[in-house]
């Protein structure tokens, strides 16, 4: 199955290496996923890549916890576009609204007083995403936790805004 959308010229994978940090678990993880030649977010492939239960389910978007959260976080929450897109533009008015109401309740559910959300679309080789199809982040970051303490440890999240 080859990505829907044609606005793309970088002709891939379904996820990008290149956006894996190497030495990391996870970037091994992806490498299996290119030799799979799979995308690991389409929901017949899901199950198969991602562990963790879906924890609210509506027309467009399921959301999940992050098998592989960012270091330091309270909440990382994966809430991922039920059909193969890539680019925000395909985003429909009526998935839009429910990304809308699923954040609201979302927050509300699990107590997040302050977070961000997070959603790079399109070509990875300017998001640092390593998943192609579209999902958005909801994190909560744990301000206590030591690796805050410690700025060489301080930890991040990669998302190429310039
Ligand atoms: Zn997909």
């Amino acid at each position: 199955m080859k990505a829907q959308s044609s606005k793309h010229k970088t002709p891939k994978n379904f996820v990008d290496l290149n956006n894996a940090r190497p030495g990391h678990s996870y970037h091994s993880v992806i490498s299996n996923i290119v030799k799979d030649g799979v995308c690991p977010f389409c929901p017949d492939k899901l199950a198969k890549y991602h562990k963790n239960p879906i924890e609210m389910k509506g027309k467009f978007w399921l959301v999940t916890k992050n098998m592989y959260p960012y270091t330091a976080v309270k909440h990382h929450l994966l809430l991922i576009h039920k059909k193969h897109i890539e680019h925000i533009s395909e985003i429909t008015k009526d998935a839009w609204l429910e990304l809308q109401r699923t954040i609201k309740k979302l927050s509300k559910q699990k107590n997040v007083q302050g977070g961000s959300l997070m959603l790079r679309f399109g070509d990875t080789h300017f998001t640092g995403a390593s998943v192609n199809h579209l999902h958005a982040h909801i994190i909560q970051s744990d301000p206590d936790h030591k690796e805050y303490k410690n700025p060489k440890t301080m930890p991040g999240v990669i998302a190429r805004v310039g």
